[in-house]
């Protein structure tokens, strides 16, 4: 139904919702209703005790129940109670007439219904009607037969002059959309009702009391006595509950002198009402009203039937539509020529009229859509906000009133998000489709002040009224928005699927050009090495055998060939480490920390080289695991280092040990050398990258080595130093 802007506008009526309609305080003159405390003593009686049973209520209050009902039936509604069973109906004669009750439970008081009644109907007349029941409506065809079908049977059975289906739409507004009546009366068949007409006190009530008969809309309330002051009885599942004058007011002003309401129920939502009207008074009694009772659960099944069975059909139908839109994509080079080029397009998915797929920042539409700077917005400023991958409205400008930028365009949205992405969707648009609605009364005036009254009344004339309805496009079902999830799902594997054979190309590409260069480097370093030991050994020759004829500056040159060809030799041999390293099979073992320090400062050699150095080593720093020429070459580089960098110093010392830090064992070691300055402290382990100076020889590339063999080891190395103050390098593995 479409019934949404142009439903009635804001008057507040929320007094109508407030009504304490369960606790009225009165009852209908159709019968007595009598309480009951746990102990059997009557709390509550109403004042038509007399007329109805011969007893006066006064009389009544204070007496045990089971003087009237007798001590048998009292017994079984007390162990009834007890045992949380379901209570049942008693016959009775009661001052000589046959009589019902119909007990219920209201708190902690057991309430009886008395009602007299014509004629009792036998098993076998019930199980006739019910087939008849059964097989009429079990043979409607489609929704709109079932309601006909119902307010004819319903109307033949009772005889009431006009009975009518009532369906609630998402705002509880009601439309007729079945009516059976006396052929001179006016029909209401197509009419609207807004929801303040049935408030949602009354709704709920519909849930617990399936059938509500009104038996004279202009009756005379029949007060409820209580045995004691202020102590209103919840008469919530009463059927003989008085009727708020509100509702009465409303009857009179419809000409309706007696009523019956049943609720329509489909997968447990208050799908609609089946309402019937008499001009005159009318009386339906217990057994009548199971028979209604009986009527509304077979049409709710029926309802939830065809409701299940139209939205899995309309699933089947898009199942078939989006394999073959899959089927598309899958034939041609990319998603949007499948979805937009293709034969069957993104519109016939869905009944619109425009579609888009917004893909990594490109906007691809078809049909009416809005431009892509709209689209732009309307994504970044509203749909990327929304928790829910899913948005439908049949009227956007109301939630996002920049739509209406879109000139009706956009009046209706469906968009389903395209994985995690908060930039990738499917849209589909939908048209304003301008509506006459007609209304049951002008629903702008549904009801006025009442100053004799001093409270609300309802509208007075009922009279239809008309109604463009603007700004609104067809709804979106339920079966739409489910087939428009399940597309979207099938998309994004598509795009998944799609990013992960571009992932595994360029990681195919990636592999080739890092193979490419390492044979380009170890070739390169191979093939210079060759040359560089060919100017190495003929400077060795010059200063082995020349030297002494040489001058002061051809001695100068040779030294300097000598240095650079061994620099040039160190750099090789890192380089081509450093390209190696990647490559490089691990072969871990546990290793002896200690013993492999000493092997490395027994290689330095270092009371030759470094006299001066003091070496302080922890004694058991805990054993390290991983490959052994690897951490070798850690240690190493890092000893090397810091030797080097404090070799100048006055009385140079090197600290090495560990310390435990996040319950990980982090090896340092520590210097008194030139230290560098801190804001290198990252940049130091890039390639090449050098701070010291000249005064000191190096390649740039150890700590970059180093970093590389920890990071294949998972550990990580990082420095603290300050110029002239000496560095600590900790790492761990
Ligand atoms: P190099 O061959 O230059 O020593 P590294 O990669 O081993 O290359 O070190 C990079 C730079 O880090 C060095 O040039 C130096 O500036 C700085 N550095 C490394 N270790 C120390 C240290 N113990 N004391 C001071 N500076 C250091």
């Amino acid at each position: 139904m479409l019934i949404k802007s142009g439903s009635p506008k804001s008057l507040d009526l929320s007094k109508c919702e407030k009504e304490p309609i369960h606790i009225i305080g009165v009852t209908q003159p159709h019968g007595a209703v009598i309480a009951c405390d746990k102990d059997g003593n009557i709390t509550h009686a109403s004042e038509n005790t007399e007329a109805v049973l011969g007893y006066n209520a006064q009389s009544l209050l204070n007496q045990k129940i089971s003087r009237l009902i007798g001590e048998d039936l009292w017994n079984k509604y007390k162990n009834g109670i007890s045992e949380k069973a379901v209570l049942e109906t008693a016959d009775l004669i009661l001052n000589g007439k046959p009589i019902i009750v119909v007990p219920h439970l209201s708190n902690d008081k057991l309430l009886l219904d008395f009602e007299q009644y014509d004629k009792k109907s036998s098993n076998y007349d019930i199980q006739v009607e019910l087939t008849t029941l059964l097989k009429k409506l079990g043979s409607a065809g489609t929704i709109n037969e079932l309601c006909s079908e119902a307010v004819d049977i319903t109307r033949s059975i009772f005889g009431y002059d006009r009975v009518m289906i009532y369906k609630f739409d998402e705002e509880w507004n009601g439309q007729v959309v079945a009516e059976a009546k006396k052929e001179n009366m006016e029909s209401f068949l197509g009419l609207n009702y807004p929801a303040s007409d049935i408030p949602k006190q009354a709704r709920e009530l519909f849930y617990k009391n399936k059938v509500r008969v009104i038996s004279d809309v202009n009756y005379k309330p029949v007060k409820l006595l209580s045995n004691t002051p202020h102590s209103p009885l919840d008469l919530t599942n009463s059927q003989l509950r008085g009727v708020s004058p509100i509702h009465i007011e409303y009857l009179q002003n419809m000409n309706v002198g007696a009523s019956m309401t049943a609720a329509l129920i489909s997968n447990g939502k208050l799908w609609g009402l089946i309402t019937c009207h008499h001009s005159q008074s009318k009386l339906v009694d217990f057994y009548q009203r199971q028979t209604c009772e009986f009527l509304v659960g077979i049409f709710s099944n029926e309802l939830t039937l065809k409701n299940s069975e139209n939205y899995l059909e309309n699933i089947q139908k898009k199942e078939i539509l989006k394999t073959e839109l899959l089927q598309q994509v899958y034939r041609s080079d990319s998603i949007e020529n499948g979805l937009f080029e293709s034969a069957l397009k993104l519109t016939d998915f869905i009944d619109c009229n425009g579609a888009a797929l917004i893909l990594n920042e490109n906007i691809k539409g078809i049909g009416e859509v809005p431009d892509d700077a709209l689209i732009k917005d309307l994504i970044a400023d509203f749909l990327s906000k929304k928790k829910e991958s899913v948005f439908f409205s049949n009227q956007l400008p109301q939630v996002y009133p920049d739509a209406a930028r879109f000139e009706n365009v956009a009046t209706g949205i469906l968009s389903v998000r395209l994985g995690d992405n908060n930039d990738n969707y499917l849209i589909w648009f939908r048209s304003e489709v301008v509506k006459n609605v007609s209304w049951g009364g002008n629903p702008n005036n549904k009801a006025y002040y009442n100053e004799d009254k001093k409270r609300l009344s309802p509208r007075k004339s009922f009279e239809k009224w008309t109604e463009k309805l603007r700004g609104v496009s067809n709804v979106w079902n339920d079966f739409e928005i489910k087939g428009a999830t399940s597309l979207s799902e099938s998309i994004n594997y598509v795009i998944l699927k799609n990013q992960k054979a571009e992932i595994d190309k360029l990681n195919k590409k990636l592999l080739e050009a890092h193979n490419e260069l390492k044979l380009f480097s170890q070739g390169l370093s191979h093939d210079l090495n060759a040359p560089l030991r060919g100017v190495s050994g003929y400077a060795h020759i010059l200063k082995e055998d020349h030297y002494v004829d040489l001058e002061q500056k051809g001695r100068m040159a040779v030294d300097s060939i000598l240095a650079s060809t061994e620099k040039m030799k160190d750099i090789i041999d890192n380089v081509l480490s450093f390209a190696g390293l990647s490559t490089k099979e691990m072969v871990k073992s546990c290793l002896v920390t200690n013993t492999l320090i000493m092997d490395i400062l027994t290689q330095f050699n270092i009371a030759v080289n470094y006299p001066k150095t003091k070496i302080i080593i922890e004694d058991h720093i805990p054993s390290m695991l991983g490959d052994k020429r690897m951490l070798t070459q850690v240690w190493a580089n890092l000893i090397a280092n810091a030797l080097k960098y404090s070799e100048n110093t006055a009385s140079p010392k090197l600290e090495i040990g560990s310390v435990i830090k996040d319950r990980k064992t982090v090896y340092y070691i520590k210097d008194n050398g030139i230290g560098f300055d801190p804001k290198y402290k990252e940049e130091i382990f890039n390639l090449f990258s050098r701070f010291s100076g000249n005064d000191y020889k190096g390649t740039g590339i150890g700590l970059a080595l180093v970093k590389k063999i920890l990071e294949k080891h998972e550990g990580d190395i990082w420095a603290e130093s300050e110029l002239g103050k000496g560095s600590t390098f900790f790492f761990y593995v």
